[in-house]
């Protein structure tokens, strides 16, 4: 069971140049999660405790995971997620002893990085969700809340939650000593994602014709991960042309398509 909804992974590629747009979301996981886990006699000089969690929110798709991957990755430490809906849907009954289980392979890995996303699933106000009042959702978080609070030495292990849906949750995690540090990771403006833009295209052959920052400004709206995914659609297009190298008009292309995928899906939704 553990094994299918756990992704454990000691040595994660992610790194802080892959991330582009959200610089200062960076830095504040950099001070509130690497230097704890780098250095954290620097606290305890000082007489203060890190951030017991934090949690990034925002939109889907703008490198939530990332960050956390990112963190990994720079201070050695061992990367492990699982999604909240895993751990109360999948396996009933399971939840609280899958978070114990978590925290359990975290400090057989110190120094380690706990990812939890969709922590919404496991921490909905009580109102907003009609599973959040059940038992084994309830049961889940408390054990969650208990392994947090039962943390005397937290310095090698650091948690980080990430949700897309803030307003949904209960405010009980956000106590201090919990979940105390909230950073919001929003969509990318323009100059930001003409950087996404760099990053995703950096090992494509890209004509000269093609204007990052006119892409930019076209692709109105789209998260990383759509920016991502126009640069692979427009790869496509290339291939299917027959040529080696990707032009504007194939990230136009790509653009219009993931466009019209996005609105059949908000139909589809409706
Ligand atoms: P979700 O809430 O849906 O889990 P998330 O915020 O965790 O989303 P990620 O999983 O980090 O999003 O991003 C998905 C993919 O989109 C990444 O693997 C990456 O390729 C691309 N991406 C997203 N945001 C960025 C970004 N800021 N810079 C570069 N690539 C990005």
């Amino acid at each position: 069971v553990r094994a299918r909804v756990m992704q454990v992974d000691e040595s994660p590629e992610v790194t802080y140049e892959d991330i582009g747009g959200i610089e200062e979301q960076i830095n504040e996981v950099r001070e509130t999660v690497e230097m704890p886990l780098k250095n954290p006699g620097a606290f305890d000089e000082v007489g203060i405790q890190p951030p017991s969690g934090v949690l990034l929110y925002g939109p889907p798709g703008t490198g939530k995971t990332m960050l956390a991957k990112a963190v990994a990755n720079q201070t050695d430490a061992t990367f492990i997620k699982m999604a909240g809906s895993e751990l109360v849907h999948k396996f009933i009954g399971e939840g609280a002893k899958l978070v114990r289980d978590l925290f359990q392979v975290a400090r057989d890995h110190e120094p380690a990085v706990i990812f939890i996303d969709e922590i919404d699933a496991i921490a909905a106000k009580r109102t907003e969700s009609k599973t959040s009042g059940d038992a084994e959702v309830q049961r889940t978080m408390m054990q969650l809340l208990s392994e947090m609070d039962g943390f005397e030495d937290r310095g090698e292990i650091r948690i980080i939650a990430a949700t897309n849906r803030f307003d949904m949750l209960d405010r009980a995690i956000l106590r201090p000593g919990r979940f105390d540090r909230l950073i919001e990771v929003p969509k990318p403006d323009t100059d930001g994602r003409e950087i996404i833009f760099q990053i995703h295209t950096r090992d494509m052959n890209v004509a000269d014709d093609v204007d990052f920052a006119e892409l930019a400004r076209m692709a109105d709206e789209a998260s990383g991960a759509d920016v991502k995914a126009i640069c692979t659609e427009a790869g496509m297009f290339a291939i299917r042309d027959d040529r080696t190298d990707i032009r504007m008009e194939d990230f136009e292309e790509a653009w219009r398509k993931i466009q019209k995928e996005s609105e059949d899906e908000d139909i589809s939704k409706t």
